[in-house]
């Protein structure tokens, strides 16, 4: 790998034609995973439609290039507001479908797990979004109780309280049952219900409460352990069984109002989610029948994003839509309930991932695309130069000899192979020679160039085999070896942790450019010093989904790419690797009345260098301090002119306030017209 290569443009005159926006769609599977948000423009942009029913529509390159024009930094997170309200509604709305043709006898009133994305600005929109279905929250931890608390103005919409909760939680949650508020405990573990009834003696409330029950039915894929019988939380039955007998004793069978449970994020099979919801639906029933006036079913997370784009067979595909989860729900809790004639409850689902998923997109800028060095057509070998350096070229006369003879009509495998081969053992040859000291580094890098050169032109003359299948292995594989590699402002440990925990694909595209046909396979690298600051597997209809495909890096303007589907869990598990700090942020809202159909309601800095360091104990008066006394040794050693050192400190001092990414200079990002690239 060398500097950066912008290739010539005359590449862009040969422009096969025919490539549409149509096409870009299908490569990138934008309909599988864009649910309708988004697709690609008259401009070959990347576009939004965040309400479905309007042909209102958002271009993100315009969002992008307004951006740019305010001075923001990059990368850029896009929060499409109306995007998360949208999604709301729909899973509102889909419960509502399926329980007015179930002829289910309860509602749905679901909750949002702010877990999924605590940013105010997220809680307060799905709050807002969910006022007409008297749409809830959910809380998992003492500080999440405190942030969703005071959002809870409606008295029926519920705030239910997972996690194992400590005095003070309970204290503050009984509290809160007293004025009236429907904020529901949900008690993970035996131990909790009695620590929750000691404190309602004290206080000298009834209280009301949850359980989350233990189910026989484990989930499947990554979350599996989230349910069944070795899951970190939940009551078994026989748990469950003492504790209603321990209620009626205590004369308090109106405290349990709501039975719960969680399979575990991305549910892959929805088999499995009916499974569970008939067994909850039947502990539900009969302890109905046992004199429990239990109220509410909550149902968990674990409704799934298509992030794949597409109903694989891998662990991280769902096999189900929004509208069949909740028709699943229904139907099954129906099914039991009215075998048993018993009343249906109200249904809480916690859907987090589906609602927030959509809703933002991460803008991120190639600094430069790294392709293997190769030499120049009219390139020979100079007489001093080794042997080895010779007979590479050789091979690559030979390969050059083999792609000129026009006769042929497929390309000679058997030789190709041959010559391959020859280039390998020459490599080799040459690595050694220069590891006991005869090559000098010029020539080794001669002989690299060489080398990559042959693999390019062997790899041409491959790819015009009539069957691929056909190729043997290590000629196929070179074309991997031949990918590029975009360099890209980003950390994929701050901002696509799950890419690296848990291998989660994001779909990820230009957001310009796309009516031209991409030309080059690319692999994506951050910015991090980590070997796993990469993005392994794209989201692609390409049967190889190791690489991405994109056009040629030109100098001229930024190539920016769109990383989707980040508005789950992303932001908040983000870490500081290598202290590369959150992104930017602007939330955007549609508005016909506006030009471009839109307005930047905020626009949230990232985190500078200085708030990173703070982070880690690292201050700026000390380490200017620090600095000082180096700088000043030197003055007075006499190395440098105290101009020179008073220079030093200030632009030292200036990195304080800089952002932690890439600051492209004038040099680096010329003026873009906002047109595509
Ligand atoms: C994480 C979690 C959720 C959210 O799950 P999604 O799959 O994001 O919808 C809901 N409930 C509980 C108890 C959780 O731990």
């Amino acid at each position: 790998m060398s500097t950066p290569q912008p290739l010539p443009s005359p590449a862009a005159a040969a422009e096969p034609p025919g490539w549409t926006a149509q096409d870009a769609e299908d490569l990138y599977r934008i309909r599988q995973w864009g649910d309708g948000f988004f697709f690609v423009n008259e401009h070959g942009h990347m576009a939004v439609r965040p309400l479905r029913d309007q042909a209102l529509s958002i271009d993100i390159a315009d969002v992008v290039q307004d951006l740019r024009n305010r001075k923001v930094k990059f990368p850029i997170l896009l929060r499409f507001q109306d995007v998360l309200q949208a999604r709301v509604v729909r899973l509102n709305t889909a419960f509502r479908e399926a329980i007015e043709n179930a002829g289910y006898r309860g509602h749905y009133q679901g909750v949002y797990p702010i877990k999924v994305n605590q940013l105010h600005e997220v809680v307060e929109e799905v709050v807002e979004a969910g006022k007409p279905f008297k749409m809830g929250l959910e809380c998992g931890s003492k500080a999440e109780l405190i942030a969703a608390l005071p959002h809870m103005m409606d008295d029926e919409a519920l705030l239910v309280c997972n996690g194992y909760k400590d005095a003070v939680m309970l204290r503050l949650i009984l509290a809160a049952q007293q004025i009236g508020k429907n904020v529901i405990p949900v008690m993970e573990k035996y131990g909790e219900f009695e620590h929750l009834l000691e404190l309602a003696r004290e206080m000298n409330v009834t209280p009301r409460f949850g359980v989350r029950v233990r189910l026989g039915t484990t989930g499947a894929g990554k979350w599996a352990e989230s349910g069944g019988d070795h899951s970190k939380f939940g009551i078994s039955i026989p748990e469950l069984v003492n504790l209603v007998s321990r209620l009626k004793a205590d004369a308090l069978n109106e405290s349990l109002v709501l039975l719960h449970f969680h399979l575990g994020s991305q549910i892959a099979d929805v088999q499995i989610l009916k499974k569970a919801v008939k067994e909850i639906a039947q502990i539900y029933v009969q302890l109905l029948k046992r004199g429990m006036p239990l109220k509410y079913v909550d149902v968990g997370g674990g409704l799934g994003v298509n992030y794949e784009a597409g109903y694989g067979s891998d662990e991280n595909s769902i096999n189900y839509s929004l509208r069949e989860y909740a028709n699943a729900v229904v139907y099954s809790m129906k099914e039991v309930c009215d075998e048993e004639q018993s009343p249906h409850p109200i249904l809480i689902s916690e859907s987090g991932r589906a609602i927030t998923a959509h809703h933002s997109v991460l803008i991120v800028e190639a600094l430069g695309a790294y392709r293997k060095d190769t030499v120049e057509d009219d390139f020979t070998p100079a007489a001093e130069h080794n042997a080895v350096v010779r007979q590479l070229f050789d091979t690559l006369c030979r390969v050059r000899q083999l792609a000129a003879n026009k006769r042929r009509k497929n390309p000679p495998l058997a030789e190709l192979m041959e010559n391959y081969h020859d280039a390998v053992e020459k490599r080799q040859e040459a690595d050694t020679l220069f590891n006991l000291g005869y090559l000098p580094i010029e020539e080794k890098a001669v002989a690299e160039r060489l080398y990559w050169t042959i693999c390019r032109d062997i790899d041409r003359q491959v790819k015009k085999a009539p069957r691929p299948e056909l190729v043997p292995v290590e000629l196929r594989a070179l074309d991997d070896h031949l990918v590029d590699q975009f360099l890209c402002d980003f950390s994929v440990f701050q901002s696509i942790l799950d890419h690296w925990a848990i291998g989660q694909r994001f779909p990820i595209l230009p957001i310009r450019s796309l009516d031209r046909k991409p030309c080059r396979r690319a692999v994506l690298v951050d910015l991090t010093c980590d070997s796993d600051g990469k993005v392994s597997h794209y989201v692609s209809s390409n049967a190889d989904k190791d690489f991405l495909e994109l056009h040629d890096f030109r100098n001229d303007g930024p190539y920016e790419l769109g990383f989707f589907l980040m508005g789950a869990y992303q932001d908040i598990m983000g870490d500081s690797h290598n202290l590369f700090g959150r992104v930017t942020e602007a939330h955007i809202y549609a508005d016909a009345a506006e030009p471009g159909g839109y307005y930047i309601e905020k626009i949230i800095p990232g985190t500078v260098v200085q708030e990173m360091l703070a982070q880690v104990q690292y201050f700026p008066n000390d380490l200017q301090r620090r600095m000082n006394d180096l700088i000043k040794q030197k003055i007075d050693e006499g190395r440098i002119r105290p101009k020179a050192g008073v220079d030093l400190l200030d632009q030292y001092m200036q990195c304080f306030s800089q952002s932690t990414y890439y600051e492209p200079t004038s040099r680096d990002t010329p003026p873009n017209n906002g047109n595509s690239a």
